[in-house]
């Protein structure tokens, strides 16, 4: 592997878990608190390696045959979440190597997983995406329909319910941005107050990116994910 690679992934993660530990120290968090999410989609086995060598277990694919590809390449234990929109006709391929999906938006894709993992007495762990900011281009169910979705969930065991997750939109607007990630903490704590079905429990709220982690931690993230901040810009 080109030494270079393997030192900048190495400085850039180094930077990324100081700012995590400054956050969480101004913020009185400890440091077991904050999962981090090594995004390596687009990304070569050999980075996922590299980030491997510097202690780095979870990371984040956002589409099935990279996913299917890199799960397969790789066979230490590493955490699988997956971050992107899946569909459910593709749930057969990727299913089983999930360790979180983040990304679950709609009863049909629950369903899918829901009959799926039932065939093999197995469950799968998920947080349900929300759209905050109702950009049209952001998939994810709107705030006011969470209640509801979570009713259709409760027949559903074979998907574990562990939080939320949610993306800012695309803007430089500092405010916009934290209005956003408060707004998916204050429906975290709500839910979180509230008497759920068996399968859901509100633990992992999952918001921030490379360029906005540092407001996702301060309005009160406990899983980031982060990808070209820690391997550098995507050649797509
Ligand atoms: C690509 C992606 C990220 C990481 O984005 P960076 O800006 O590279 O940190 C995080 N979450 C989701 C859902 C993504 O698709």
């Amino acid at each position: 592997m080109d030494a270079n690679i393997l030192t900048n992934i190495e400085k850039n993660l180094a930077f990324v878990r100081q700012n995590m530990l400054e956050c969480q120290g101004n913020l009185g968090l400890d440091s077991s608190d904050i999962t981090l999410v090594a995004v390596s989609k687009f990304c070569p086995l050999s980075y996922i390696e590299a980030a491997m060598q510097c202690g780095q277990m979870d990371f984040g694919e956002s589409r099935v045959q990279e996913f299917t590809e890199k799960t397969e390449a790789i066979s230490r234990s590493v955490k699988w979440h997956f971050i992107g929109h899946l569909q459910s006709n593709k749930v057969k391929y990727v299913w089983d190597k999930i360790h979180l999906l983040h990304s679950l938006d709609s009863v049909k894709l629950a369903e899918a997983i829901d009959s799926k993992v039932k065939q093999h007495d197995s469950t799968m762990d998920a947080l349900i995406q929300v759209n905050i900011s109702k950009e049209s281009t952001k998939s994810g169910i709107y705030e006011e329909e969470v209640n509801g979705f979570i009713d259709d969930l409760s027949r559903l065991d074979g998907v574990q319910i562990k939080g939320l997750m949610t993306m800012a939109p695309l803007t430089d607007d500092e405010k916009v941005i934290r209005k956003t990630f408060a707004g998916l903490r204050q429906l975290f704590d709500r839910l979180a107050g509230e008497d759920l079905p068996s399968n859901i429990e509100m633990r992992y709220i999952s918001m921030g990116m490379s360029d906005d982690y540092r407001f996702a931690l301060q309005e009160g993230s406990n899983m980031l994910r982060i990808g070209s901040g820690i391997f550098g810009p995507r050649t797509y």
